[in-house]
């Protein structure tokens, strides 16, 4: 049979209580969305028979693979494997061959198997049972009236050794199709913007499908085509993508596929064989501590400047006290003066500069302009700045966080 769609449904109480962060779904989401395998739901179910039955029953009407992650002990909470049984209509028989493998896997370890782990060795009539080279549980691959039903053991550094090894290749010959994603990163144009100039072409496409998503102080749209071959996948994908950069969007991306900007930073300094130096006020070092983050900035990070009070601004920068008197600390003139300082005491290519108003305002009956932040850039050639009006105004880390993304952001636009 052909899979075309599944569920994931994870069991155990602990992750709905919050006291277990549900990793399973991610790993395995990710791992079907390489195998082309679209996943329309994902839910969390307790160690509760009666809604394990229903939320397998329910799964099962609408998917061609259902997936199960946890559920698969020795304890008498742990029932998965009876109510999938259950389900499908299939009795349970014992595999001797798996037992053995669990008595071998205790005697390893000096001790001798409990009673109750023989249960482990119990498998749906018909269904293949699959290693276990992490703990004791197998996991089950079952094929049963044109559906396929996969139970996984729940701690991941059981599940996910299992899946790749033998449910991934399984699933790989079941599927027909593969998915060829691509994220777009952008900067500068908000959330809403993005949207108001593409909703029409992500409503309209459905594959490739482009969806938004935002993260701090960017956005990404995310281009994903299901298609017969990579070839094929990703001509679909560059042509979604080249819609994207044509319209009013366009300027304002960034990279593709991008892991962080400053790892971008850094590549492209030294593509570009530029050096870079910083100064900053708001942000406190918190952009050289990004940079130098990467391994290798060394060879293109000169260092920079923590000037956070006027007088370090002055002494160190050589800021000129009557560009700060006349446009106070917080404007493009002193954001300007700081960048060229900067790059001149340091003698790089390129420097960039930070001043703002990371808040949050103490005294709420002074007008004070929290969220707002100017970059300085400098080059050999030119100065300029940028203005930046971060709406989360409660958040100074949020602030901080932004306001160094979107200088890094203008360093990779000059050496684009
Ligand atoms: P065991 O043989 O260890 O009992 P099991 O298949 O019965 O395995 P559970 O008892 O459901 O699995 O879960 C065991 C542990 O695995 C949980 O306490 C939790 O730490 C981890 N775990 C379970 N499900 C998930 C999940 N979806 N994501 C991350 N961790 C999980």
């Amino acid at each position: 049979m052909k899979i075309k769609n599944a569920e994931i449904l994870c069991v155990g109480t602990e992750l709905l209580l919050g006291e277990v962060i549900n990793t399973n779904v991610a790993y395995l989401g990710k791992a079907l969305a390489r195998l082309g395998i679209s996943v329309y739901h994902t839910s969390v179910v307790g160690d509760n028979q009666a809604r394990l039955r229903e939320a397998v029953t329910a799964a099962l009407k609408n998917a061609d693979l259902l997936i199960l992650s946890g559920g698969l002990g020795p304890t008498y909470d742990d029932l998965t494997k009876e109510t999938v049984a259950e389900v499908l209509g299939l009795p349970m028989v014992r595999d001797e061959a798996i037992l053995r493998e669990i008595e071998e896997y205790f005697a390893s370890s000096g001790r001798i198997m409990p009673p109750n782990n023989a249960k482990q060795a119990d498998i749906p009539l018909g269904a293949i049972a699959l290693k276990n080279r992490t703990g004791t549980a197998p996991g089950i691959f079952v094929e049963h009236n044109n559906k396929v039903v996969v139970l996984l053991p729940g701690p991941p550094f059981e599940l996910c050794p299992m899946f790749d090894e033998f449910v991934f290749p399984r699933l790989r010959d079941m599927s027909d199709k593969i998915l060829i994603s691509h994220n777009i990163h952008i900067m500068g144009m908000g959330e809403s913007e993005v949207e108001m100039h593409l909703l029409d072409l992500m409503k309209t496409s459905v594959n490739p499908s482009l969806a938004p998503y935002a993260k701090e102080g960017e956005m990404r749209l995310r281009v994903g085509a299901l298609a017969s071959s990579e070839a094929d996948g990703e001509a679909m994908c560059q042509e979604m993508i080249k819609k994207v950069k044509a319209s009013p969007v366009g300027e304002y991306i960034y990279a593709l596929d991008a892991e962080y900007i400053e790892k971008l930073v850094v590549e492209k300094l030294k593509e570009k064989k530029s050096t870079l130096s910083v100064a900053e006020s708001c942000t406190g070092g918190y952009l050289g501590k990004r940079i130098t983050d990467i391994a290798g900035a060394s060879n293109v990070f000169a260092g920079g400047f923590i000037t956070y009070s006027n007088k370090a601004k002055i002494d160190l920068l050589g800021v000129n006290p009557k560009t700060l008197e006349l446009h106070s600390a917080v404007s493009s003139e002193v954001a300007i003066e700081m960048a060229v300082g900067a790059r001149e005491r340091l003698d790089t290519d390129i420097a960039v500069s930070i001043t703002g108003e990371a808040g949050p305002n103490p005294d709420p009956t002074t007008n004070k302009d929290v969220g707002t932040v100017f970059i300085g850039v400098a080059t050999r050639d030119t100065s300029y700045s940028v203005k930046l009006t971060v709406s989360r105004q409660r958040d100074r880390e949020y602030i901080r966080k932004v306001a160094t993304s979107r200088a890094m952001r203008e360093i990779v636009k000059i050496l684009a």
